[in-house]
């Protein structure tokens, strides 16, 4: 069995960012060299995710609604998790939206449905950040 590791790094401009990451997971597997197996894709971070969707803007802003519907940014001052920081938000949103995707390789390709894609989903950004992608197959 063959096994690849890579990370990904990311620093957005905003504090909540979604960020189509298919090319470079697609690139991963390539250097690879796994042709069947299963590609791992997680955040390393517990205020960010990895999640699989559509890529239409509409559904991103629908998104991005929802979640602050679920839980609000602010006031900071309505979460027992700031007391030293502002990122409860953050934590919760993450929560919703997921940690990883696993995703099957068939034929050194991807697996993916007709629409899916794969995403990082940044809720507390401004800062350098990571994706772990792991690959095992053969
Ligand atoms: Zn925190």
């Amino acid at each position: 069995m063959k096994s690849y590791r890579k990370e990904l790094w990311f620093h957005t401009n905003s504090r909540r960012e979604f960020i189509n990451i298919t090319p470079q997971v697609a690139q991963c597997l390539k250097e690879s060299g796994i042709t069947e197996g299963l590609c791992l894709v997680n955040a390393m971070h517990i205020t960010a995710s990895v999640f699989i969707n559509d890529d239409e803007s509409g559904l991103h802003q629908d998104f991005e609604m929802w979640l602050e519907k679920l839980a609000p940014e602010k006031p900071y001052s309505q979460y027992r998790h700031n007391g030293f920081e502002d990122n409860a938000d953050a934590h919760l949103k993450r929560t919703i939206m997921g940690r990883e995707v696993v995703v099957a390789v068939t034929e050194g390709k991807l697996d993916l449905g007709p629409w899916e894609q794969i995403f990082y989903g940044e809720f507390d950004g401004k800062r350098r950040k990571r994706v772990l992608v792991k690959i095992i197959g053969e």
